[in-house]
């Protein structure tokens, strides 16, 4: 595919998934708490997935977890964990769990990020700088690299990178979080390249577009909430990335809108 086709791309338009799409597949979503990874959380279970959740919020987590139970998913998987931490050995460690405790995982949705301040560059503080970098950018290289031997093991892997218009054309005031998302680009870039012809895992990102979540109206207090889609509403994207339907397509920059 050239590369020009690769960036803002939709799914196929009749894509529909199945009930059972996520049948017997194992996925981690990061900041599965609140908003769009609630939301791919509770999808993904309710396509027969077994999700294993994380966030630093317990309550919010197990609120999650009692709602896939609830609507009879596979039973779920809550780990309260801090993507924040400067500590490569927690998120080995991290592996490790995942690995004893479930044996396999078939996906990886890299969900969880923070806006930081909207300022511009020359009124940016550093350490509000090195937080959103952090989050954004170094806990995606450290979730992907220390679950890639687990992820190698499945017979079809998929890893989902998030990405943000703001990511792709750079734009005033939006500071730190637009270069993450850019560097976030990146990263699916090359970790695609990197595996394309050589694994049974794709890569890609995906740009939710505008939803109605606590990020959104952080970054938009003016706005009526409800003017944007809800995380709901953009779930099909979200499945298809997971779905065996988008095997072959690697190294895409989609949009959900
Ligand atoms: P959100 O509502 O603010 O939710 C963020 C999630 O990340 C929460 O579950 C939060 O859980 C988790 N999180 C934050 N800091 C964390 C940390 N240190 N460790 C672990 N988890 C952490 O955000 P959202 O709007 O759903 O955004 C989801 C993704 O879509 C982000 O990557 C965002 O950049 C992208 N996006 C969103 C929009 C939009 O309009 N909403 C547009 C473009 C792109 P805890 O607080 O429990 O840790």
């Amino acid at each position: 595919m050239p590369e020009q086709t690769r960036t803002g791309i939709l799914i196929p338009q009749n894509y529909q998934p199945s009930a059972k799409a996520l049948a017997g597949k194992t996925i981690l979503v990061t900041g599965a708490s609140d908003g769009i990874g609630r939301s791919a959380a509770l999808s993904y279970a309710a396509h027969g997935a077994t999700v294993v959740m994380l966030a630093r919020n317990v309550e919010k987590l197990e609120a999650v977890y009692d709602q896939i139970e609830a609507l009879g998913g596979p039973q779920p998987a809550a780990v309260p964990f801090d993507l924040s931490q400067d500590n490569e050995e927690a998120f080995i460690s991290l592996a490790g769990v995942i690995e004893e405790q479930l044996g396999n995982l078939d996906g990886l949705l890299l969900n969880a990020s923070i806006l930081g301040q909207r300022r511009a560059i020359e009124q940016s503080a550093w350490n509000d700088w090195r937080d959103v970098m952090q989050l954004n950018v170094h806990s995606q290289f450290l979730t992907a690299k220390s679950l890639m031997p687990l992820l190698r093991e499945a017979p079809r892997a998929s890893i989902v990178f998030t990405s943000s218009g703001v990511g792709r054309a750079g734009k005033a005031y939006w500071g730190a979080y637009a270069v993450s998302k850019f560097a976030t680009e990146g990263m699916m870039q090359v970790l695609a390249d990197e595996t394309e012809n050589t694994s049974n895992i794709r890569v890609n990102c995906i740009n939710p577009g505008a939803t109605n979540t606590a990020m959104r109206r952080a970054a938009y207090p003016a706005e009526e909430p409800s003017s944007n889609l809800s995380p709901d509403a953009i779930m099909r994207s979200y499945l298809y990335l997971m779905d065996d339907a988008s095997t072959g397509r690697t190294g895409c920059s989609f949009n959900a809108q």
